[in-house]
Protein backbone atom coordinates (compact mmCIF):
# COMPACT_ATOMS: atom_id res chain seq x y z
CA UNK A 1 0.00 0.00 0.00
CA UNK A 2 1.87 3.37 -1.01
CA UNK A 3 1.34 5.83 1.56
CA UNK A 4 -0.54 8.24 -0.20
CA UNK A 5 -3.72 6.68 -2.51
CA UNK A 6 -6.25 8.46 -4.21
CA UNK A 7 -9.21 6.59 -5.41
CA UNK A 8 -10.84 7.93 -7.89
CA UNK A 9 -10.98 11.18 -6.03
CA UNK A 10 -13.19 14.32 -6.90
CA UNK A 11 -14.26 17.28 -5.58
CA UNK A 12 -16.96 19.53 -6.31
CA UNK A 13 -17.06 23.06 -4.57
CA UNK A 14 -21.14 24.51 -4.07
CA UNK A 15 -21.80 20.36 -4.66
CA UNK A 16 -25.87 20.56 -5.38
CA UNK A 17 -25.79 24.60 -6.27
CA UNK A 18 -25.86 26.75 -9.70
CA UNK A 19 -22.24 27.15 -8.82
CA UNK A 20 -21.43 23.81 -8.87
CA UNK A 21 -17.55 23.37 -9.98
CA UNK A 22 -15.97 19.61 -10.40
CA UNK A 23 -12.24 21.15 -9.61
CA UNK A 24 -11.25 17.20 -9.30
CA UNK A 25 -12.53 14.96 -11.69
CA UNK A 26 -11.46 11.08 -11.08
CA UNK A 27 -8.15 11.43 -9.73
CA UNK A 28 -5.90 8.42 -8.86
CA UNK A 29 -2.57 8.66 -7.86
CA UNK A 30 -0.32 6.49 -6.05
CA UNK A 31 2.93 8.11 -3.92
CA UNK A 32 5.43 5.90 -2.03
CA UNK A 33 6.93 7.13 1.47
CA UNK A 34 9.96 9.08 0.44
CA UNK A 35 9.10 9.68 -2.79
CA UNK A 36 9.70 13.80 -3.97
CA UNK A 37 7.14 14.35 -6.29
CA UNK A 38 6.01 17.42 -8.58
CA UNK A 39 2.73 18.64 -9.45
CA UNK A 40 2.27 20.93 -12.36
CA UNK A 41 -0.42 22.75 -13.78
CA UNK A 42 -2.06 26.10 -15.10
CA UNK A 43 -4.14 28.26 -12.89
CA UNK A 44 -7.32 26.59 -11.99
CA UNK A 45 -5.95 23.39 -13.40
CA UNK A 46 -7.01 22.16 -9.56
CA UNK A 47 -3.39 21.51 -8.11
CA UNK A 48 -4.48 23.41 -4.37
CA UNK A 49 -7.68 21.36 -4.33
CA UNK A 50 -5.38 18.12 -4.49
CA UNK A 51 -3.12 19.71 -2.02
CA UNK A 52 -6.04 20.55 0.55
CA UNK A 53 -7.29 17.10 0.38
CA UNK A 54 -3.92 15.57 1.34
CA UNK A 55 -4.14 16.73 5.14
CA UNK A 56 -8.02 16.85 5.11
CA UNK A 57 -8.44 20.46 4.91
CA UNK A 58 -10.93 19.00 1.94
CA UNK A 59 -12.72 15.74 2.30
CA UNK A 60 -13.73 13.81 -1.54
CA UNK A 61 -17.34 14.36 -3.18
CA UNK A 62 -16.80 11.10 -4.16
CA UNK A 63 -14.13 8.43 -4.27
CA UNK A 64 -11.47 7.93 -0.97
CA UNK A 65 -8.04 9.86 -0.35
CA UNK A 66 -6.24 7.41 2.06
CA UNK A 67 -2.81 8.99 3.99
CA UNK A 68 -0.92 6.68 5.72
CA UNK A 69 -3.94 4.41 5.33
CA UNK A 70 -6.06 6.38 6.86
CA UNK A 71 -9.04 7.59 5.19
CA UNK A 72 -9.49 11.40 5.55
CA UNK A 73 -13.43 11.09 5.21
CA UNK A 74 -13.76 8.49 8.20
CA UNK A 75 -10.95 10.58 10.02
CA UNK A 76 -13.03 13.62 9.87
CA UNK A 77 -14.66 14.41 13.45
CA UNK A 78 -12.27 12.00 14.90
CA UNK A 79 -8.69 12.06 16.84
CA UNK A 80 -7.62 10.68 13.44
CA UNK A 81 -7.99 13.80 11.84
CA UNK A 82 -5.43 15.68 13.83
CA UNK A 83 -2.96 12.90 13.38
CA UNK A 84 -3.72 13.22 9.34
CA UNK A 85 -3.07 17.04 9.89
CA UNK A 86 -0.22 15.90 12.36
CA UNK A 87 1.40 14.05 9.53
CA UNK A 88 0.96 16.07 6.54
CA UNK A 89 2.10 19.79 6.83
CA UNK A 90 1.56 22.48 3.79
CA UNK A 91 3.72 25.55 2.57
CA UNK A 92 2.15 28.08 1.12
CA UNK A 93 2.81 30.86 -1.34
CA UNK A 94 2.74 33.91 0.97
CA UNK A 95 5.63 33.93 3.91
CA UNK A 96 3.40 36.84 5.35
CA UNK A 97 0.39 34.67 6.21
CA UNK A 98 2.26 32.40 7.60
CA UNK A 99 4.09 33.47 10.10
CA UNK A 100 2.16 34.53 13.41
CA UNK A 101 4.93 35.53 16.58
CA UNK A 102 6.98 38.54 16.65
CA UNK A 103 10.13 36.26 17.49
CA UNK A 104 11.19 33.90 14.78
CA UNK A 105 11.88 31.22 17.74
CA UNK A 106 8.19 31.17 18.79
CA UNK A 107 7.16 31.26 15.77
CA UNK A 108 8.85 27.48 15.28
CA UNK A 109 7.78 26.59 18.53
CA UNK A 110 3.85 27.36 17.91
CA UNK A 111 3.37 24.20 15.99
CA UNK A 112 4.36 21.79 18.54
CA UNK A 113 3.10 23.82 21.37
CA UNK A 114 -0.23 23.02 20.14
CA UNK A 115 0.41 19.34 19.72
CA UNK A 116 1.25 19.34 23.17
CA UNK A 117 5.01 18.28 22.98
CA UNK A 118 6.48 19.22 26.48
CA UNK A 119 8.69 22.11 26.58
CA UNK A 120 12.16 20.99 27.30
CA UNK A 121 11.58 19.25 23.78
CA UNK A 122 10.43 21.86 22.04
CA UNK A 123 13.34 24.11 22.66
CA UNK A 124 15.53 21.45 21.41
CA UNK A 125 13.12 20.46 18.32
CA UNK A 126 13.50 24.90 17.21
CA UNK A 127 16.79 24.57 17.64
CA UNK A 128 17.40 21.64 15.28
CA UNK A 129 14.87 22.84 12.79
CA UNK A 130 16.70 26.83 12.56
CA UNK A 131 20.02 24.92 12.37
CA UNK A 132 18.33 22.54 9.30
CA UNK A 133 16.75 25.84 7.50
CA UNK A 134 20.55 27.32 8.11
CA UNK A 135 19.01 30.42 10.26
CA UNK A 136 20.82 29.59 13.66
CA UNK A 137 21.65 33.09 14.15
CA UNK A 138 18.47 34.46 13.69
CA UNK A 139 16.41 32.41 16.48
CA UNK A 140 16.08 36.11 18.54
CA UNK A 141 14.79 38.47 15.45
CA UNK A 142 11.52 39.42 14.41
CA UNK A 143 11.02 37.65 11.26
CA UNK A 144 9.03 41.38 9.72
CA UNK A 145 12.81 41.87 9.24
CA UNK A 146 13.81 39.09 6.93
CA UNK A 147 13.83 38.38 3.78
CA UNK A 148 11.21 36.66 1.73
CA UNK A 149 13.19 33.37 1.76
CA UNK A 150 14.43 33.68 4.87
CA UNK A 151 10.19 33.88 6.09
CA UNK A 152 9.66 30.73 3.98
CA UNK A 153 12.67 28.71 5.65
CA UNK A 154 10.97 29.79 8.97
CA UNK A 155 7.61 28.68 8.03
CA UNK A 156 9.20 25.21 7.15
CA UNK A 157 11.32 24.79 9.82
CA UNK A 158 7.96 25.47 12.21
CA UNK A 159 6.40 22.58 10.03
CA UNK A 160 9.42 20.43 10.44
CA UNK A 161 9.14 21.00 14.58
CA UNK A 162 5.79 19.35 14.33
CA UNK A 163 7.65 16.20 13.07
CA UNK A 164 5.26 15.08 9.99
CA UNK A 165 5.76 12.54 7.81
CA UNK A 166 5.15 14.46 4.76
CA UNK A 167 5.23 17.95 3.59
CA UNK A 168 3.63 19.60 0.91
CA UNK A 169 5.00 22.53 -0.60
CA UNK A 170 2.07 24.98 -2.03
CA UNK A 171 3.84 27.41 -5.20
CA UNK A 172 6.17 28.26 -1.98
CA UNK A 173 8.54 30.26 -4.21
CA UNK A 174 6.19 32.01 -5.97
CA UNK A 175 6.43 35.25 -4.53
CA UNK A 176 10.17 35.46 -4.09
CA UNK A 177 13.27 36.75 -5.76
CA UNK A 178 15.84 34.57 -7.65
CA UNK A 179 18.31 33.93 -4.26
CA UNK A 180 15.33 33.13 -2.29
CA UNK A 181 13.73 30.35 -4.98
CA UNK A 182 17.27 29.51 -4.80
CA UNK A 183 17.37 29.12 -0.73
CA UNK A 184 14.23 27.80 -0.63
CA UNK A 185 14.56 24.63 -3.41
CA UNK A 186 17.82 23.80 -1.69
CA UNK A 187 15.49 23.49 1.33
CA UNK A 188 13.35 21.15 -0.34
CA UNK A 189 15.85 19.16 -2.05
CA UNK A 190 17.91 18.60 0.97
CA UNK A 191 14.59 17.47 2.64
CA UNK A 192 14.11 14.76 0.10
CA UNK A 193 17.52 13.88 -0.13
CA UNK A 194 19.15 13.72 3.39
CA UNK A 195 16.05 13.16 5.76
CA UNK A 196 14.26 11.13 3.00
CA UNK A 197 10.84 12.93 3.45
CA UNK A 198 8.04 12.66 1.01
CA UNK A 199 7.64 16.16 -0.68
CA UNK A 200 5.10 17.36 -2.87
CA UNK A 201 5.99 20.28 -4.84
CA UNK A 202 3.50 22.30 -6.82
CA UNK A 203 4.72 24.72 -8.85
CA UNK A 204 4.67 26.60 -12.40
CA UNK A 205 8.79 26.74 -12.76
CA UNK A 206 10.14 24.19 -14.95
CA UNK A 207 13.61 24.43 -13.51
CA UNK A 208 12.53 23.36 -10.32
CA UNK A 209 11.22 20.06 -11.49
CA UNK A 210 14.57 18.90 -12.71
CA UNK A 211 15.23 16.80 -9.04
CA UNK A 212 11.43 15.51 -9.04
CA UNK A 213 11.17 11.31 -8.88
CA UNK A 214 8.09 12.07 -10.77
CA UNK A 215 6.42 14.89 -12.59
CA UNK A 216 2.74 14.73 -12.36
CA UNK A 217 0.54 17.18 -14.79
CA UNK A 218 -3.10 17.97 -13.84
CA UNK A 219 -5.24 19.94 -16.40
CA UNK A 220 -8.77 20.90 -16.05
CA UNK A 221 -9.19 18.64 -12.35
CA UNK A 222 -7.60 15.27 -14.42
CA UNK A 223 -4.04 14.08 -13.97
CA UNK A 224 -2.68 14.07 -17.93
P1 LIG B 1 -4.79 25.77 -8.82
O1 LIG B 1 -4.21 25.64 -7.46
O2 LIG B 1 -4.27 24.75 -9.80
O3 LIG B 1 -4.69 27.14 -9.37
P2 LIG B 1 -7.35 25.43 -7.46
O4 LIG B 1 -7.33 24.07 -6.86
O5 LIG B 1 -7.09 26.58 -6.57
O6 LIG B 1 -6.36 25.44 -8.73
O7 LIG B 1 -8.75 25.68 -8.16
C1 LIG B 1 -9.34 24.74 -9.06
C2 LIG B 1 -10.69 25.28 -9.52
O8 LIG B 1 -11.58 25.33 -8.41
C3 LIG B 1 -10.62 26.69 -10.09
O9 LIG B 1 -11.53 26.78 -11.16
C4 LIG B 1 -11.05 27.56 -8.93
O10 LIG B 1 -11.67 28.73 -9.38
C5 LIG B 1 -12.04 26.66 -8.20
N1 LIG B 1 -12.03 26.93 -6.75
C6 LIG B 1 -10.95 26.89 -5.94
N2 LIG B 1 -11.30 27.16 -4.65
C7 LIG B 1 -12.64 27.38 -4.67
C8 LIG B 1 -13.60 27.69 -3.67
N3 LIG B 1 -13.23 27.84 -2.38
N4 LIG B 1 -14.88 27.85 -4.06
C9 LIG B 1 -15.25 27.70 -5.35
N5 LIG B 1 -14.39 27.38 -6.34
C10 LIG B 1 -13.10 27.22 -6.02
MG1 LIG C 1 -3.08 26.96 -6.29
Amino acid sequence: MAWIELEHLSHCYHAGTEQEHRALDEVNLAIEAGAFVAILGANGSGKSTLAKHLNALLLPTSGACRIGGLDTAAAADTAELWKIRQQVGMVFQNPDNQLIAAVVEDDVAFGPENLGVPSDQIGLRVARELHRVALDDYAGMNPARLSGGQKQRIAIAGILAMEPECIIFDEPTAMLDPSGRREVMETIKKLNRDKGMTVLHITHYMTELIDADRIIVLDGGQIV
